[in-house]
């Protein structure tokens, strides 16, 4: 590699200490590491996630300093980074004499067109490299997918824990089976509360973060305090993976569906939280994974199989999974809509302001904690917008806004894909939708709420009843002769015709009202 003055950059989301860039201080070599308006504008965001971003940022440039790396760390307050990113560089190269531009290849399509488009047009030497993050390599993707293909995400779970040797012996599963889901569904009860663990909580100042972003206008929504709780820096995710692994692994499997608003903790309950620090590449997925089957060979006793499986499969399944999902169907998959749905989102997507217990228990948990665990995501939330026919783009927009770990390659799969099924079954065998009766069994959110859960068109019948049904209905031929729904439409068939009539009806009505609910 030469030995040219070189300047090399750093994204937000590619704080990856262990990248063989920083293996050691080299003399010719400056990184750039910069709080830059098109990445707080892009989208208006939750002002934890800008805050969570930047402490991680301005903590990883002081770690590279300390460590006799040149860093350029800018923050807003230089007038700079109000530029393009290839203006920055262009600026940065004049001043300082580089002759090559050297950057990880970025994670969001956005990114990576934009510095490809850079990379052809400049005058200088540009040179890519790989993020060392992901177990399954860049230039390998298309191996396993296609564009514009289904893959399921079980059928290349297996590939990779195959591949990667991940709990396998001698070849095959460990325990004989590839996945313990059926395990994994139990509710909370009462006397499971008291033993939710107490949350591991970081303090990180983050005042003179809110007083840049407030003096530099910045858009944002949410709340926040001067102090960050969340994991912003290398040595506390890698706390934050042993306090997971020690309290929350050993019932992770068990609860890992469940949601409730009846304690304390409700929002953390046994999940990880390891997200953000994953996405921002401060701890790698194969540390965590690998953090993990030691808990479980230390003490399997405590530890189920059937939880640590289900973690690893969300790591080393869903997470690479959706990652190559996103790249091989790029950019079209940002514009499938597969039921041409327009609806808009509801204001109290942005408020929490609702009678539905269950969504103002996730979207104000979300304005909160800039943090929901997956089924709220998935089942609360998605559910409503999926079942209501909001349009993707403005879903899109509300979940890579409010969430920390919020980045397009894992949330536009999830969102699009795997919630709102608009991109017609690529990721999802079928939708995702569920009547009130799943929300029932799944949390304690209906004791708590305005609306009956057992009743379907009455004035007070839970929303999602009827909201369901519609969707079904509307989407029959599409999805009666699917093997895994098809039952549905029998059911549906064998209901008396004026409850079903009724059904329908009260949908519509809460359609044209979406505000009142
Ligand atoms: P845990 O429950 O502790 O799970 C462990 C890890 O598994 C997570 O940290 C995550 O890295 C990985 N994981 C689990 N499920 C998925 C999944 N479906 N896709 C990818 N990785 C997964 N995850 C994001 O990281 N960023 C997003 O923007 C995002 N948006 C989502 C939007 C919707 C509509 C849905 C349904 C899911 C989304 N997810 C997203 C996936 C998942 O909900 C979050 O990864 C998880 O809730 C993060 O909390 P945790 O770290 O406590 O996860
Ligand atoms: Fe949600 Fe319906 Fe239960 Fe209310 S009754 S919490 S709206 S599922």
């Amino acid at each position: 590699m030469s030995k040219r003055k070189t300047l090399r950059i750093v994204l937000g989301d590619q704080l990856n200490a262990a990248h063989s860039w920083f293996e050691q201080p080299e003399p010719h070599v400056t990184y750039l590491i910069a709080e830059m308006r098109q990445e707080t504008d892009y989208v208006v965001h939750h002002v934890q996630k800008l805050c969570a971003f930047f402490a991680a940022m301005e903590r990883f440039a002081k770690a590279l300093s300390a460590a006799g790396h040149k860093v350029i760390y800018l923050t807003l307050d230089a007038a700079k980074t109000a530029m393009p990113l290839p203006d920055l560089i262009d600026d940065l190269c004049a001043l300082h004499k580089f002759s090559v531009v050297e950057y990880q290849r970025p994670d969001e399509y956005r990114l990576q067109e934009q510095l490809q488009a850079y990379a052809a047009a400049c005058e200088h030497e540009v040179f890519e490299w790989d993020t060392e993050h992901f177990l399954v390599p860049f230039e390998e993707l298309e191996s396993y997918f296609k564009p514009g293909k289904a893959v399921r995400m079980e059928a290349f779970y297996r590939k990779v824990r195959q591949r990667f040797d991940v709990l396998m012996e001698n070849g095959e599963p460990l325990g004989g089976k590839w996945n313990y889901d059926a395990e994994n569904r139990n509710k909370l009860k009462v006397a499971d509360f008291e033993h939710i663990p107490v949350p591991l909580k970081f303090t990180n100042d983050v005042s003179d973060i809110i007083a840049r972003l407030d003096r530099h206008n910045v858009r944002h929504f949410g709340k926040v305090e001067a102090s960050l709780d969340m994991a912003v820096s290398r040595r506390q995710a890698r706390q934050l993976l042993a306090f997971f692994c020690k309290e929350c692994l050993p019932l992770f499997g068990c609860f890992q569906d469940a949601m409730t608003a009846n304690s304390p903790h409700s929002w953390s309950l046994y999940h990880s939280r390891l997200s953000f620090a994953m996405n921002a590449k401060m701890i790698s997925p194969r540390e965590v994974i690998d953090a993990v089957i030691i808990t479980y060979i230390a003490s399997p006793d405590d530890v189920p199989l059937s939880g640590v499986e289900g973690f690893v499969r969300q790591v080393l399944g869903w997470r690479e999974y959706m990652r190559g999902m996103y790249w091989v169907n790029m950019p079209d998959y940002a514009s499938l809509n597969e039921f041409d749905a327009s609806a808009s989102l509801p204001e109290f997507f942005w408020t929490g302001e609702t009678r539905m217990n269950c969504v103002r228990h996730a979207v104000q948990q979300s304005l909160d904690r800039a943090y929901a665990h997956h089924i709220q995501r998935l089942m609360i939330t998605g559910n409503f917008c999926l079942l209501t026919g909001v349009d993707p783009d403005a879903v899109d927009r509300w979940y890579l806004g409010i969430y920390v770990d919020a980045i397009e390659w894992v949330e536009m799969p999830n969102t699009r894909g795997m919630s709102l099924f608009a991109d017609g079954g690529l990721i999802a065998s079928k939708p995702y939708a569920a009547s009130g009766a799943y929300v029932n069994r799944m949390s304690d959110y209906c004791k708590g709420c305005e609306y009956d859960v057992k009743q379907k068109h009455t004035d007070d019948a839970c929303p999602f009843n009827s909201l369901y049904w519609h969707f079904m209905h509307r989407h029959r031929e599409r999805f009666q002769n699917n093997p895994r729904i098809g039952m549905i439409y029998r059911n549906f068939d064998k209901m008396d015709e004026e409850l079903k009539a009724a059904t329908l009806e009260r949908a519509r009505q809460l359609m044209s009202d979406i505000e009142s609910l």
